[in-house]
């Protein structure tokens, strides 16, 4: 038996979510051919048909691109601080691509592992993540290739798959089942799952290539056409850096975490001006062996789910995904556009 929710009762659903109070998030059609996970104020602005992969990520609903961690004000010789909390509201991200919800248990651990970042794990508490299983990919998808696929679990309290009248619901975890009680009714038809994207290039081959290639010509080759934008990390569902800086006036003003990227050239430099990554090649292969090496070799996992995202957001087209194919001897580095 597995449980439906019928296709025109899922709007009414999300309507009822945003009438408790709920923030809702979910992919949206902003301009023709052009989808982002936005904050929904209505169902009508959701889509689920079609393919249109989300050119940003679901992160920012958990970590958001900018926020004060605490206040502070001069007085006289002193300083007078205020901790910021995060906020306390319910949310849920609705619709979300498998490969964006599998970023989730990745971020989970990074703000937790040594840390508790309370303005992260607060966030992640109050969400509960409907994911949208994959009816079809495009040439850019690899999720295969990071051992996930179309219909992948990870990171979801719900998973939805399409059929015919509507939505096979499957409930993974507690937050989830509170969401679509009394809400789905039982069919004895299961939904059948597509197949995803073909395999470019195995974990473990990618690792091998990048141990015995950490001094390569590839570097530098990458690093040509690479403008140090930072578009990949910031549209990337696992890129995680941040960096703390005081905004403020001679008078007081707010400590806050802003989104970082390894590619700018300033993300290394150090108080005292030494910098040891200057050249932009090093920054390319910090990004690529630090997701597809060093993060594995201490973590057992990828920083990577297999989007795309880095290459469909990139200006000059420079993505993992081509750097991947060549560590499996599938296809060279593409240099130009
Ligand atoms: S590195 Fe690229 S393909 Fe991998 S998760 Fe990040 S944006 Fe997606
Ligand atoms: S999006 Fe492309 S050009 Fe911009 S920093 Fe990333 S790889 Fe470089």
């Amino acid at each position: 038996m597995s449980e439906l929710i019928a296709q025109e009762a899922l709007p009414g659903l999300v309507d009822k979510w945003l009438a408790q109070g709920k923030r809702v998030a979910g992919p949206s059609v902003v301009k023709p051919g052009y989808c982002l996970y936005i904050e929904l104020e209505s169902s009508a602005q959701l889509a689920l048909e079609g393919f249109i992969r989300p050119r940003n990520s679901i992160k920012e609903f958990v970590f958001p691109r900018h926020e004060a961690v605490c206040r502070y004000h001069f007085s006289g010789h002193s300083v007078e601080t205020d901790d910021c909390d995060p906020p306390q509201v319910d949310q849920v991200i609705v619709g979300a691509r498998p490969c964006d919800a599998a970023a989730l248990p990745i971020l989970d651990h990074l703000f937790t592992w040594d840390y508790d970042d309370k303005f992260y794990t607060e966030r992640r508490k109050a969400t509960t993540v409907v994911t949208l299983a994959c009816q079809t990919h495009d040439d850019e998808c690899f999720c295969t290739s990071m051992h996930l696929g179309p219909a992948a679990e990870q990171g979801s309290d719900v998973l939805l798959l399409a059929m015919p009248d509507g939505y096979e619901v499957r409930c993974l975890t507690d937050k989830g089942r509170a969401l679509f009680a009394g809400e789905t009714q039982a069919i004895e038809q299961a939904a059948v799952v597509p197949p995803g994207p073909p395999i470019v290039a195995a974990p473990e081959t990618v690792m091998a290539f990048l141990q015995a290639h950490y001094d390569d010509p590839m570097w530098a080759d990458l690093a040509l056409r690479c403008l140090g934008c930072g578009a990949c990390a910031y549209t990337c569902p696992t890129c995680h850096c941040f960096d703390i800086v005081d905004e403020g006036t001679a008078a007081g003003g707010c400590r806050v975490k802003n989104w970082d990227c390894c590619q700018f050239s300033m993300f290394t430099e150090h108080a005292s001006g030494h910098n040891p990554r200057t050249a932009q090649a090093q920054r390319q292969r910090q990004r690529i062996q630090h997701k597809f090496r060093i993060y594995p070799e201490k973590f057992g996992v990828m920083l990577c789910t297999g989007c795309d995202n880095c290459a469909r957001n990139c200006p000059v087209g420079l993505g993992v995904l081509s750097t991947l194919k060549e560590t499996a001897g599938s296809a060279p580095v593409e240099v130009g556009v």
